[in-house]
Order: structure tokens, then C-alpha cells, then sequence
């Protein structure tokens, strides 16, 4: 079967699915209730967005400096920093510092899920455990993440009984306090036990070489905090130029994320060190011994020169538009490749290279633009999508 006709296969059973509907609603009520609030409560930030943008900007325009800045700075913290030029360079790396045999516990990443870095880590034989709620659930459903920051967005709290009944042989109710409860017991030694912790990075200031992570379950902190060895992915696109213009980021990226202010903001610049001991600085405290920073092109930088499909970079990957999108609201990521919905076609042909699974979300999507008036960025994906329709057709 080609491409084509499995993903058509694909979004149509998933517009019939009655549980994914549910699901679904449930979380867009949710969320829009959520955001208005976060708003209203904070209105600075429409203001702030706008500021960002320019910021971004500005940004995509000299990633390529910025990402030699951050090096040296990550370097000048006793870390290492490392460029890879395509997602096999970026798994190559990875691999080479990773070896086999080792737990690993992992943080939610939208760059690992775009170069599928749990399945490479798991082929080299090594223990993953996906950590963020969402993702484990995936990863134990053997499903694939469905929305950006809630990959489990699909699955209701029925079906989560289920798998976690399984897994721990008794019979678990659908009480999502139970079921939350259930994921800390099954997860909680693996931090400690684990070798080698792994995350993304929300925004990078390059001036300081400063990972932001932004996150509500504690799982982060954990994961990057205490094994021995932290490894992060990040996206080129991540980078800003000051630490001030990565505070601006996230602060946009969690509010249009639907949160007042988040539970969790690490922000994490080398390995652990102190200086308690007559002022001799010394790596390696209490947290990690090792801290590897691998910042990843993979078609960014060619991206960039696009003047219209060059505002995928900006995107702060707050979720936002993904609940604005009629077709993503009957159908989950199964509108979406390893991004979703229109930008995610985007993603797909320029990232990825897969013009076939691209056209097919590009030719999906509505351009509406219920995204663009929802998005912090006004990123105008319709723009995008028409633009992409043309290249594809061109054959470029
Ligand atoms: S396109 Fe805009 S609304 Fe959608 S995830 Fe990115 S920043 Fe958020």
C-alpha cells in the first residue's frame, strides 16, 4: 500500500473513533477553560508574544552563530557541546556516548521523537524508560505520541486503567489520581538506578549555553538531575540570544500553553559543581558527573532560508494551535507525522524529507487558520501550506 492510502485509512478510522473523540473533547474543554484563565490572569503576555516573535525573528536569521556561541559557553561550564548536521549525526553521537546495556531514563522531546531516538537507543540494547505521563503511557500502549506536549492526548482514562492493570496485575480503576499514583511507583527507582538521564530543551541562551526546561510532573528534574550522565537534544531552532530573550520564551511557552506558571523551570548550564571545599571548583557534586549537549541542524538551517516556510522555526511548540484545528480535534496526530497537523506537514517534508507523508497533511489540511489567530507566534500556517502544496507540486 502507498503512503497515501494508509494514511487515509489512518485519519479516517480515527474520525470514526468514538474513544478518541471523547478523549479529545474532553481535553480541548479543558484547555480552552485553562488558557483564558492563564490570560486573563496575566495579559502582559499578548504583549510580551509580540516581543518574542521579533526575538525569533531575528534568532532563525543567525542560528548558526548562535549555536557556535552556545558551544563555547556550554564548553566554558565544564559540559560539552556538540553540532550535529543531520539526524543520523545527531544518533551517531548519541550512540557513541550512550554504548549498550545501560538504563536510561528519558524526558519527553519532540527532537528525539523526530529522529525516533528511543527506538535507536532500544535497538543498541540499552533500558529506556520514557518518564514524562503521556509518553510512558504511549510507550507501554506501543502507540505514538498524538499532540505535542500531551502525547497521550487520545487515550482516556479507561484505556490507561487497562494498561496499567496490566502491567502491575491488579485491577486499577479509571481514577486518574490512582492511575498518576500507580505511574510514580512504577518509575520512581528508575531515576536512581538509571545511568544516563536524557531531555530536550524548551530555549537555549547562547550567551550562557543555559538549557530551559519547562515541566509540571517533577520527571525532568529527576531525570536530568540525578544519574551521572546527562545527555540533551536540542533543536537549532532552540537557541535565543540572551538569557533575558530565553526568560521572554519561556514564559510565552508556558502561558499559551495553558499555565499560569508552571510547576518546574530547570535551568541547567554543565555538570554539577562546588566550590565549598577553600573555593576549589570542583565537577561532579551531587548531580550529574557529565553533561553532553548535542544541537542538531537536520534541515533547520536550510529551512531558514525559505521566506515563508521559515516561520516553522519560530514556533515555540506550546500546543496551542493543535486544539484550534478542526481536523485535529476528530482526529488526534494521526493528523501529523512526528508533528502535527498543518505546521506539521511543514515539518515533515522540510525535516524529515518525507515529501509523500507531507503532501498528504498538506492537502488535509483546511487553511482555515484557526491556528494562526491562536498561535503567540502568528505563525501563518495556511501561508505555509499553500507554499508547500506548490513545492510539492513543482516537485521541488
Ligand atoms: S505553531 Fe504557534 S500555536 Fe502552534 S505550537 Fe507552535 S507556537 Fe504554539
Amino acid at each position: 500500500m502507498s503512503v497515501f492510502t494508509d494514511y487515509k485509512k489512518e485519519i479516517m478510522d480515527a474520525a470514526h473513533n468514538e474513544r478518541i473523540r471523547i478523549a479529545l473533547s474532553r481535553a480541548i474543554k479543558h484547555y480552552r477553560a485553562n488558557i483564558n484563565n492563564a490570560l486573563k490572569k496575566f495579559p502582559h503576555t499578548i504583549k510580551m508574544a509580540e516581543e518574542v516573535r521579533e526575538i525569533k525573528v531575528k534568532a532563525i536569521g543567525e542560528m548558526e552563530q548562535l549555536v557556535e556561541q552556545a558551544c563555547e559557553a556550554i564548553e566554558a561550564n565544564k559540559g560539552k557541546a556538540y553540532i550535529a548536521k543531520t539526524a543520523d549525526d545527531a544518533l551517531n553521537i548519541i550512540g557513541k556516548l550512550v554504548g549498550s546495556g545501560k538504563l536510561i531514563v528519558k524526558a519527553k522531546s519532540m527532537t528525539g521523537a523526530e529522529i525516533e531516538l528511543r527506538e535507536y537507543l532500544e535497538k543498541q540494547d540499552n533500558d529506556v524508560y520514557e518518564t514524562d505521563l503521556g509518553e510512558f503511557i504511549i510507550q507501554k500502549l506501543e502507540s505514538r505520541p498524538m499532540h505535542i506536549l500531551a502525547p497521550a492526548i487520545h487515550v482516556p482514562k479507561e484505556d490507561v486503567a487497562q494498561v496499567f492493570s496490566k502491567i502491575t496485575g491488579q485491577k486499577l480503576p479509571p481514577d486518574v489520581g490512582t492511575l498518576v499514583a500507580t505511574a510514580r511507583k512504577l518509575l520512581r527507582e528508575k531515576y536512581f538506578q538509571a545511568d544516563i538521564g536524557m531531555s530536550g530543551a524548551n530555549v537555549v541562551a547562547a550567551d550562557t549555553g543555559a538549557l530551559f526546561l519547562i515541566e509540571n510532573e517533577g520527571n525532568i528534574r529527576l531525570a536530568t538531575g540525578v544519574p551521572p550522565v546527562h545527555i540533551a537534544l536540542v533543536g537549532m531552532e532552540k537557541l535565543v540570544p540572551t538569557f533575558g530573550d530565553a526568560c521572554k520564551v519561556a514564559e510565552v511557552t508556558w502561558r499559551y500553553a495553558n499555565y499560569t506558571i508552571p510547576q518546574y523551570i530547570s535551568v541547567v548550564s554543565g555538570p554539577s559543581s562546588t566550590g565549598d571545599i577553600e573555593k576549589v571548583i570542583t565537577y561532579g557534586a551531587h548531580g550529574p558527573i557529565e553533561f553532553h549537549v548535542i544541537f542538531m541542524d537536520a534541515g533547520r538551517t536550510e529551512l531558514a532560508k525559505h521566506p515563508i516556510l521559515r516561520q516553522a522555526l519560530y514556533c515555540l511548540r506550546c500546543g496551542g494551535c493543535l486544539y484550534e484545528c478542526p481536523v485535529f480535534g476528530v482526529t488526534a496526530g494521526h493528523f501529523g507525522d512526528k508533528y502535527f497537523a498543518g505546521i506539521g506537514a511543514v515539518w515533515a517534508a522540510m525535516m524529515r524529507d518525507n515529501k509523500e507523508k507531507a503532501a498528504a497533511l498538506a492537502y488535509t489540511c483546511l487553511t482555515c487558520g484557526r491556528c494562526k489567530i491562536r498561535c503567540p507566534m502568528k505563525i501563518d500556517t495556511p501561508e505555509m501550506v499553500v507554499e508547500l502544496r506548490r513545492l510539492i507540486a513543482e516537485g521541488a
